[in-house]
């Protein structure tokens, strides 16, 4: 095997034995790259020269027989709405082309604090607006099993380059699925953390009280590790909790006797692809067979998800991206008026529209107009009442379960351009994933197998608030269960 098809805890081992050095590992890497990117376009930059500097550095430390940290020169890509320090960092947007941010996101400086080398930044769909990365203002990204496919989105550069052997590791955000349905389209493990696990300063803004960082990696194990990498309080972020990060990797070899499993009914009705329901029905059977009681539930709020979660997201945005004018930040459209009265409106009106694509448009429209004086109530109040209703649906859940598990989308892989031109249906890909947004939890994303067309289909599992170790512990059983399986 290539030394870019090994996990990051694989590596881990060839390094500290001195089998292999971190520069090895970047220059196989950056091959690789060279090879499949063309056809993948996964990344919008790349950062090999000072990538190669803490490779260098990295492989200095064994030398001295220092201890070294367990991702320490592993490659870890970055997604584009994350900022790093003096490297281009522009959503996927042409507004903030050319943005060179003066400081790193606590999330970036924690990776560097782990000595990971980080290779290049992700594509996503602008802003993180969209669950295919064909609203990317710099061209779609293409999935690694399929090239005439979606990755999945918005993290789906970060999937993709995992899943094409072009980073050992990513990182990616989840709004309503953003890293998880990439991570099942891709064949990849995506994890978002509960919302205030892991800070947000330095994320650039979608929808604040949805967004999340967290991790693509090629199995559980790489998770665990990253995750307790990126996680903890931060005070400058003031949504982050102050409670203690465990020992992520330790949780993993516990057995599943004795754990309580709910299949929320609603997430296997109408609409679901037969072969995504009868994949993930049957992993759900293996892990009953190893020890864990499942039983079905009822989630009754479910419906309302998407209604729910687009008019809340939708209304953060058009707050969150009033920011761009045209003044502060990156683009500056060219503006001539005879009046000297109107030109600064001018200014701003033509750096928007040009600056911003259509789907972040349409979101910033319908937001202004969910929160306008005349509507507010009949729109952003009640979604947030309907939120609260999502949250007690899974409240009460918990009080029986140790976790629930789903499907992540309702299908695989869907053709790049089939979807695009009509919002409601791309929209609708994420029915699974956004109420785990909208009740602030914890969940990942596991492969679980393929399509008959040979695409991968993704099982999610979502936990209590805070519960990162039970999510592992389950997905490490489920991944070991599916291994065997296949053997
Ligand atoms: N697809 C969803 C949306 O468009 C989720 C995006 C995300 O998680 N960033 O809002």
């Amino acid at each position: 095997m290539s030394l870019y098809e090994l996990t990051a805890h694989q590596l881990h081992n060839l390094l500290i034995s001195k089998q292999i050095s971190a520069c090895e590992i970047l220059s196989e890497t950056i091959n690789r790259i060279e090879q499949v990117e063309p056809g993948i376009h996964g990344y919008l930059c790349n950062t090999f020269d000072t990538g190669m500097e803490q490779a260098k550095k990295v492989d200095e430390m064994i030398a001295q027989g220092q201890d070294i940290h367990p991702l320490a020169g592993i490659p870890i890509a970055v997604k584009d709405n994350i900022c790093t320090k003096s490297i281009p960092t522009t959503c996927a947007s042409k507004i903030l082309e050319g943005f060179k941010p003066p400081y790193d996101a606590t999330v970036v400086e924690k990776l560097k604090k782990a000595n990971m080398v980080i290779i290049g930044k992700t594509n996503m769909d602008e802003f993180a607006m969209g669950s295919s990365t064909e609203n990317s203002a710099f061209g779609p990204t293409h999935n690694p099993w399929d090239l005439e496919r979606v990755p999945g989105g918005s993290s789906g550069g970060s999937a993709a380059v995992v899943a094409s052997c072009e980073a050992t590791t990513a990182i990616g955000s989840d709004t309503g699925g953003s890293i998880r349905q990439p991570a099942s389209f891709c064949g990849v493990v995506g994890m978002k953390p509960t919302y205030g696990r892991v800070s947000r300063y330095g994320l650039i803004a979608y929808a604040s009280s949805f967004d999340q960082i967290g991790s693509l990696t090629r199995d559980v194990t790489d998770a665990a590790l990253l995750m307790k990498v990126i996680s903890g309080y931060d005070p400058a972020d003031s949504t982050s909790v102050k409670i203690v990060v465990p020992d992520y990797l330790s949780c993993l070899e516990k057995d599943l006797k004795g754990i309580k499993i709910g299949v929320p009914t609603e997430y296997f009705a109408q609409g679901i692809d037969t072969e995504v329901k009868s994949t993930v029905l049957d992993a759900i059977n293996l892990i009953s067979k190893n020890g864990a009681l499942c039983e079905n539930i009822s989630m009754p709020h479910t419906e309302y998800a998407i209604s729910c979660y687009y008019i809340l997201v939708t209304s953060e945005a058009s707050s969150n991206l009033a920011r761009y004018d045209g003044v502060q930040y990156g683009y500056r459209a060219e503006h001539r008026t005879q009046s000297t009265e109107h030109s600064l409106l001018n200014m701003y009106r033509k750096t928007r529209s040009e600056g911003f694509g259509d789907e972040v448009r349409r979101r910033i429209m319908l937001g202004t107009y969910a929160l306008s004086a005349g509507y507010y109530d009949a729109y952003y109040l009640k979604a947030q009442k309907v939120r609260t209703m999502i949250k007690q649906d899974f409240n009460k859940a918990f009080e029986k379960y140790d976790a629930l598990i789903t499907p992540v989308s309702p299908f695989p892989a869907f053709k790049i351009g089939e979807k695009v031109d009509d919002p409601l249906q791309m929209y609708l890909a994420d029915i699974y994933t956004v109420t785990i947004n909208l009740a602030g939890l914890p969940a990942i994303s596991i492969p679980c197998g393929f399509s008959k067309e040979g695409l991968p289909i993704g099982l999610q599992i979502i936990c209590k608030a805070f519960d990162e170790e039970m999510l592992l512990r389950i997905g490490f059983a489920m991944e070991k269960a599916l291994d065997r399986a296949k053997k």
